[in-house]
């Protein structure tokens, strides 16, 4: 599977004959013969192949990591620009090495040496789940689970991620990720006023308005057009969720939309503190469902074993 001893010289002269056999007919003919990196593999279904095609360096990286993780084994980059990438396993005498590099016939990138298996023995404490990495598999996780613990993180790698790691990795990679979910949000809410400004300069006659301060609790409603696409109506802070704030919004809500009573509105919420209260005094009648998705996550914080709700 080696392709050259000199490295370097190596993909120059690659390059040199990708260039010059390059034409569409062949790109083609090239395109079908390569197995394309299967880019909805999850954790442990990653596999690298030689001549397996890329749409980019990224997500070429981003499985060499996965792949190396879910084996044990440790490796570092020892070429990563624009245009090529290689890695090699960091054990001394192991051989293990993935190259990457854009080729110009099938104008993507292309695995052009591959090196394997690795003949060094399979790590028990997994260094390459850095806290970087750890923080990162995290978010998802948190932004669903914001009050995951210590024990279920712990136990949340063990499972989906096969690794065991260290307390004081958990710590410092759950804090790193609270960090990274709390920039969303923060980001997210100013995109919010954004919006709302925006709103607001195009329809002057809306009343629709934002209050509050942030750091309180954000009403929303959203709805849902033919195309199954979901859409914000409306958005309020509000200092905390009762019947009252609820009131106001849907009053609110309900001048802009019109009445229950004369459109005869359908209404899915996640249990609320007092919105079901102030639905049935200013909706009386109206259909009033359970999301189904915040009735699992209840039922999850609530029992925190995923094989319970299957
Ligand atoms: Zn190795």
């Amino acid at each position: 599977m080696v392709i050259s001893s000199d490295e370097e010289e190596g993909y120059i002269s690659e390059e040199l004959v990708d260039k010059c056999i390059s034409d569409d007919d062949k790109s083609e003919e090239e395109l079908r013969k390569y197995p394309e990196f299967d880019e909805n593999a999850t954790f442990g279904e990653v596999q690298l192949q030689l001549h397996m095609l890329f749409p980019n360096l990224i997500m070429f990286k981003k499985a060499v990591t996965y792949y190396n993780i879910s084996i044990g084994r440790v490796f570092k980059f020892v070429k990563n620009d624009n245009e090529r990438v290689r890695a090699k396993c960091r054990s001394e005498g192991c051989k293990w090495e993935i190259f990457c590099f854009w080729s110009n016939v099938v104008k993507t990138f292309k695995v052009k040496k591959f090196v394997e298996p690795h003949t060094c023995a399979r790590g028990f404490k997994n260094k390459q789940a850095n806290k970087k990495w750890l923080a990162t598999q995290l978010v998802d996780e948190l932004r669903s689970y914001p009050t995951m613990s210590a024990h279920d993180t712990f136990e949340w790698f063990k499972r989906y991620r096969g690794i065991h790691v260290d307390d004081y990795k958990i710590y410092r990679a759950m804090r790193l990720a609270k960090t990274i979910v709390e920039g969303f949000e923060k980001l997210h809410y100013h995109k919010l006023w954004d919006y709302c400004e925006e709103l607001r300069r195009r329809n002057s006659n809306s009343t629709f308005g934002l209050q509050g301060y942030y750091g309180g609790q954000l009403l929303s409603a959203v709805a849902q057009d033919d195309n199954q696409h979901f859409y914000v109506i409306a958005v309020a802070v509000v200092e905390q969720e009762s019947r009252d704030t609820w009131s106001w919004f849907l009053t609110n809500l309900l001048g802009d939309i019109g009445q229950y009573s004369d459109n005869g509105w359908n209404f899915i919420s996640n249990q609320q503190k007092g919105l079901k209260l102030a639905l049935e005094e200013l909706c009386p009648g109206a259909p009033h469902r359970n999301c189904v998705l915040h009735i699992w996550r209840n039922f999850y914080s609530k029992y925190k074993n995923m094989d319970l709700t299957k």
